[in-house]
């Protein structure tokens, strides 16, 4: 198979900093596309992988699934993409096609889904290597349509902080008068909000950060809850019907549980891993309350979600920053320090 050689950041330990580097595209085959990535969001499982918090990682890592370009070529095979289209692209790239999952849509629970990095490349026997690079070949089944009226930086995080809290709004039926609370107020969670809050939910934000009450009245959120401040907790019981928990690391789920109403769900999406302090089941039995987990979406829901945004308006809150300056904008994200999602603006890389 003929290969590409491409610019690309990204890095070769768990312990190195992000740097220049070149990379192996494979040359289009009949269902693929070729994009020339403009624009791609920093997602904090961007950070996980490049430092193997999660364990799997292989390297070279080359993170970025929140990936917005322009087709400059297409297979032969391609019937929804011509040269030009603006297009994106975000967490998968490949699956089965035919198992189940595959086939309700659900590509993401598919046993052989293929991660835009970190998966396995087929066509080249290597690991998948993402948007943080001049350009990607995707097969045209996992590219999406862009709507035209938005603006092209700020649509990038939808295609996986958007996604992500989208999937378990619409799973759990989600709709005018629900009762939603989100924990944590980052790149997944201020998406949450705006997304709740566009499909007439009251929407509260769980935050350890007083400083950001006003930012998520802004973004759409109707109440503030500090989950430091025992009071506050202890004043909000039995009251919503699901929770997106969006925090990156361990923490203590238990005092969110019981502020579920009967029936109610805390899903989980930011944290993989035991959880520490255990969970405790009283909550749960005593209400029917569930605690769930949810992985991004699948390819339709991506374009149901891309064409909702489009209809209402909505992007996300962005910083627009140069691939030179991605090692810095990791160590702000593990500060909180994010307003709310960085987009490398991917033009820093051909300088
Ligand atoms: P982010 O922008 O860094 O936001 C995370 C927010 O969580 C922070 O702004 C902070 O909000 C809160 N937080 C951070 N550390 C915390 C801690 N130690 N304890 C309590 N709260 C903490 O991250 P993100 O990009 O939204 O991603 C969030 C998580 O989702 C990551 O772990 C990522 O890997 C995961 N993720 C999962 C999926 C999926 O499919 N399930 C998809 C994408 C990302 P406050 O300051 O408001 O407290
Ligand atoms: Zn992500
Ligand atoms: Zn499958």
């Amino acid at each position: 198979m003929k290969v590409k050689n491409v610019k690309a950041y990204g890095t070769k330990a768990a312990d190195a900093s992000l740097k220049a580097m070149d990379i192996n595209r494979r040359e289009v085959t009949a269902k693929d596309v070729e994009i020339d990535i403009l624009y791609c969001g920093v997602c904090h499982s961007d950070l996980h992988f490049a430092r193997n918090d999660w364990g799997f990682s292989v390297y070279p890592v080359v993170p970025g699934h929140e990936i917005v370009g322009k087709v400059v070529k297409v297979g032969e095979g391609v019937t929804k993409y011509k040269a030009g289209d603006v297009v994106a692209v975000g967490c998968l790239v490949d699956s089965c096609r035919s198992c189940n999952n595959c086939k309700n849509d659900l590509e993401q629970y598919c046993p052989e889904w293929v991660g835009t990095y970190g998966g396995h490349d087929k066509h080249l026997n290597l690991p998948t290597f993402g948007g943080y690079s001049e350009s990607i070949v995707v097969d045209e089944h996992f590219v999406l349509k862009v709507p035209k009226n938005l603006d092209l930086a700020a649509i990038a995080p939808v295609l996986c902080a958007g996604i992500t809290t989208w999937s378990p709004l619409r799973h759990w039926k989600v709709g005018k008068g629900s009762k939603v609370a989100v924990v944590g107020l980052g790149g997944l969670g201020h998406m949450a909000i705006k997304l709740a809050d566009a499909l007439g939910a009251h929407v509260t934000l769980f935050s350890r950060s007083p400083d950001k009450k006003q930012d998520a009245m802004d973004l759409g959120a109707d109440a503030v809850v500090i989950s430091t401040d025992e009071e506050q907790m202890k004043s909000i019981q039995n009251h919503f019907d699901l929770i997106i928990d969006t925090v990156p690391y361990a923490h203590d789920i238990n005092p969110y549980v019981g502020t579920l109403n009967t029936n109610g769900t805390l899903v989980l999406v930011g944290y993989l891993g035991p959880l520490d302090p255990i969970l405790h089941t009283v909550p749960m039995i005593m209400g029917r309350r569930s605690v769930a987990g949810s992985l991004i979406g699948g390819i339709a829901e991506t374009q149901e979600l891309l064409d909702f945004c489009g209809k209402h308006n909505i992007v996300s809150e962005i910083e627009v920053i140069k691939i030179q300056d991605i090692n810095e904008a990791y160590a702000r994200m593990l500060k909180s320090d994010v307003h709310y999602r960085f987009v490398i603006d991917m033009k820093s890389l051909k300088n």
